[in-house]
């Protein structure tokens, strides 16, 4: 069976391309849990559906015709026909994801998705991020690591990221998602047997290092 690394953390811990650098260094496959829950948000609102009622945003899934590479040096993200590995990342899908990612069945039938994704994965291992990967998704797995970083270090990261945008605005967004994700599933401290790797003083590479130690590479 596939050698699974979990890691959780909150945006702007340096997750997402931690856990991908990591994979790259292992030939370990990658994957964005996250993706799957802003690609529904995005289908939701393309459709003009509210992603705020709970019970609406279950007929979405049904036509969700989702797929995501699990390869960490060709990254992206499809729905249906449609390519939309940037158009996930839009202020308007990450305001409305956390309202989507806190209906329950929702989590139920993305985590079985995720199993799978990662049974059917070609390569010896796989590196797989998220909130709730450590905790409910892969609970089991030999390597599970919660990344953190200050709630400052995590909003410049992101706002460097979000150029366009300003800061403050960036600052505010990110602690209203963590805020409303956290009332779903703790990623901020480290459930029983989880490593905590604190980024906060670490530049990129220190802290895909600081992970391939835990992994013990
Ligand atoms: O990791 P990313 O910031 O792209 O995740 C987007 C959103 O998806 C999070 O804000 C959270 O609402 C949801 N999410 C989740 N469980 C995961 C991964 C993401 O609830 N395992």
């Amino acid at each position: 069976s596939v050698f699974v690394v979990a890691v959780d953390g909150p945006a702007g811990s340096g997750k997402s391309s931690v856990s991908r650098l990591a994979a790259r260094r292992l030939g370990y496959g990658y994957l964005d849990t996250g993706a799957a829950y802003r690609a529904l948000a995005w289908h939701v609102l393309e459709h003009e559906g509210d992603t705020s009622d709970s019970t609406g945003v279950l007929d979405f899934v049904g036509d969700f015709d989702y797929a995501i590479s699990l390869d960490p040096d060709d990254y992206w993200v499809r729905v249906g026909g449609t390519d939309v590995t940037d158009a996930i990342r839009e202020p308007r899908v990450s305001e409305a994801v956390s309202g989507v990612a806190r209906i329950a069945p929702i989590r139920e039938s993305v985590n079985a998705l995720f199993r799978a994704l990662v049974a059917e994965s070609d390569r010896p291992g796989i590196v797989v991020e998220g909130r709730d990967i450590t905790t409910v998704v892969f609970p089991q797995a030999p390597v599970r690591i919660l990344l953190t970083a200050s709630p400052d270090v995590r909003a410049e990261r992101r706002s460097a990221e979000l150029a366009a945008q300003d800061p403050s605005s960036v600052a505010d967004a990110l602690s209203r998602r963590d805020a409303s994700d956290s009332t779903v599933v703790d990623f901020l401290t480290p459930a029983p047997g989880v490593t905590l790797v604190d980024s906060t003083d670490l530049d990129l590479d220190q802290t895909v290092q600081a992970v391939l130690d835990v992994i013990g590479e």
